[in-house]
């Protein structure tokens, strides 16, 4: 099967409406069959496994390809952020996608476009909302608005981003999306590290220095399995592990809720350890779930 190249909204548009589903499945209502997968691009093991994931639940694939401007602040790194789109769209073919949807930034926002979905204030008060202010809004709006292109059954984001499956989950239910969302687990470099289209950045000395997040996240997660529930004082010591491995900048490590993503003090139930740190230019996020009952992961 063809990978579908769609650049614009109508493309897509006249593609859903050509029914794609009817060749393989036999003609299906379109709401049953469609999975989403939206990326920013330079694709990656991460990415492939929701494409993987969408292939297993969904007849249809939908990867979406779109370096979103307005989720990222004036001093990020929106122009510099890779867009290697040939390789792109092979991985796209390879995995089996049926279609990719890669439009312009003029095609998504036009200039007359300035409506945005907020997200509520208790979801950004933690973990990246007070260091990327707007960020979660544009993420919600770029959502919203290929869900609405697509009205896929199904979405497939990666637990990576925590904070943002969190805010796509709150919006889907308090907007009435009612879409089948799925949160895969985040994939790993061999040492650890959490792939990153932003892992590019790193010099070779910087790459070796970020193990150091996986690895303080890893030992958090064995301390609260061993019976640690003092999650400050593991915060604490994870900043310690992170300084000791290199020149950093923390913007943040905390223990929060996994549902309310507020700060806990003290590991009950479960919670999320999550970090953000600069090494270099290269801002990188990484978390764990842990459970009280000493589950791991
Ligand atoms: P991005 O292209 O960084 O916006 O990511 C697109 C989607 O892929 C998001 O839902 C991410 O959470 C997910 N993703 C990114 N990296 C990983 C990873 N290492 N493992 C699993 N999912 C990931």
């Amino acid at each position: 099967l063809d990978l579908k190249k769609l650049q614009t909204i109508s493309e897509a548009r006249v593609w859903l409406q050509s029914c794609p589903w009817a060749d393989r499945e036999g003609v299906l209502p379109p709401d049953t069959v469609l999975g989403l997968v939206p990326t920013m691009g330079a694709l990656h093991e991460g990415h492939l496994s929701l494409i993987r994931s969408a292939r297993k639940h969904c007849p249809v694939v939908v990867v979406t390809i779109f370096v979103n401007p307005i989720q990222f602040g004036p001093n990020e790194d929106y122009r510099k952020y890779p867009r290697p789109i040939e390789a792109d769209l092979e991985a796209c073919e390879r995995e089996g996608a049926n279609a990719v949807f890669y439009p312009t930034a003029e095609e998504m926002y036009s200039q007359a476009s300035s409506t945005r979905i907020i997200v509520p204030p208790d979801l950004t008060a933690t973990l990246c909302g007070p260091h990327r202010p707007g960020h979660f809004d544009g993420v919600a709006t770029i959502v919203a608005k290929l869900f609405h292109i697509f009205t896929p059954a199904m979405a497939f984001f990666g637990q990576k981003d925590y904070q943002q499956a969190a805010i796509i989950r709150r919006m889907n239910h308090d907007l009435n999306f009612c879409m089948g969302l799925c949160i895969c687990p985040t994939v790993r470099e061999q040492d650890g590290l959490a792939m990153s289209s932003r892992n590019a950045y790193l010099s070779p000395a910087e790459r070796v220095q970020a193990r150091s997040l996986s690895a303080s996240l890893f030992w958090a997660r064995d301390q609260v399995a061993a019976g640690q529930r003092d999650a400050d004082k593991l915060v604490r010591e994870m900043r310690e592990r992170i300084e000791a491995a290199g020149p950093c900048r923390i913007d943040y490590v905390e223990c929060v809720g996994d549902q309310d993503l507020s700060p806990r003090p003290r590991v009950e139930g479960r919670c999320v350890f999550a970090l953000a740190v600069r090494i270099g230019s290269t801002r990188l996020i990484d978390n764990v779930m842990v459970d009280a009952t000493g589950t791991k992961q």
